[in-house]
């Protein structure tokens, strides 16, 4: 294989994470509005079109420094992010602000190390955006939690917020694996390898210990559901619903939608880490009923 279709077959496996995210996203953003409640519980799709959110946005941002670079580029990233913030997308209050003075000419490195009285932020943003980076090295998973590593650095720079990018691109990387998806067990055991000790890494563990439980509300009652907005009360939940349904979008979806908390994030993470493989991209249908991607998204031909 040259190196050129193989850069390629990386950015068509990062493009469908990104496909899959994105479902995630703008579907499950549709749940915070109250009149959809009652679809939710019958698992019925409320009329399209879907809008995603900054979790998209953001990972747009990460496959085009990818599909550019090849590889993370810190200041790539860092000014992708801030060129292409929508305010109109959801983002949180301490990242619209880094965003518009990086925009002005600011230094990321300054602001995001100054956040929440200089220890950084441990919110779930550079999870949620991370998984196609995992898919574009999923042959190589612990290159996924490096790079997954470096680019949390540019906005969140508080261990835990680090430690659950790690976790989500080694599970990206782990699903979409060249020898098919791992049983839910092998996955877990294999990001929990692959991540340092911190409290996501503990949640991985107690998700791990939970994988036979059939009821999400428990298991997300235990662990988080994004309910915080932290990376430690939102990836264990979010990997522990990836893990018991890879290759089955449908069901992953709803499993990690109907526990509520932040909801376009867990199931952003959930639909990026299953489309990173071939047997769990999302139904035609929803990818129909999805906001397009924006144009500025390489696509490789
Ligand atoms: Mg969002």
């Amino acid at each position: 294989m040259t190196a050129d279709s193989s850069s390629l077959g990386r950015l068509e496996r990062a493009l469908a994470s990104l496909r899959g995210l994105a479902v995630g996203d703008a579907l499950g953003s549709q749940f915070f509005v109250p009149v959809h409640y009652p679809l939710l519980k019958r698992r019925e799709l409320p009329a399209g079109p879907w809008q995603w959110t900054d979790d998209t946005e953001m990972a747009c941002s990460v496959v085009a420094v990818l599909a550019a670079h090849h590889r993370v580029d810190q200041d790539a990233l860092a000014r992708s992010f801030a060129e292409h913030h929508d305010f109109d997308r959801g983002y949180g209050p301490a990242v619209n602000r880094l965003l518009r003075l990086v925009r002005e000419g600011g230094d990321w490195r300054e602001l995001a190390a100054g956040l929440f009285n200089g220890q950084g932020s441990w919110g779930n943003g550079a999870a949620m955006r991370i998984a196609p980076l995992g898919a574009w090295y999923a042959d190589d998973p612990e290159q996924a939690t490096h790079q997954a590593e470096i680019s949390a650095y540019t906005t969140h720079q508080h261990r835990e917020a680090v430690v659950g990018a790690m976790a989500v691109a080694a599970a990206a990387a782990l699903a979409g694996s060249p020898d098919g998806p791992p049983a839910p067990e092998a996955l877990l055991d294999g990001v929990v390898a692959l991540v340092p000790k911190s409290a996501v890494g503990q949640g991985l563990r107690r998700a791990r210990d939970m994988l036979d439980y059939g009821d999400a509300a428990t298991v997300a009652a235990v662990l988080g559901c994004g309910r915080r907005t932290t990376a430690h009360d939102t990836v264990p939940f979010a990997l522990w619903s990836a893990a018991r349904a890879l290759g089955d979008y449908e069901t992953a979806f709803w499993t990690t939608a109907q526990v509520g908390g932040d909801v376009d994030t867990t199931c952003a993470i959930v639909g990026g880490v299953l489309a990173a493989g071939k047997a769990g991209a999302p139904p035609a249908e929803w990818v129909r009923h999805t906001e397009a991607l924006p144009d500025w998204v390489p696509t490789g031909v």
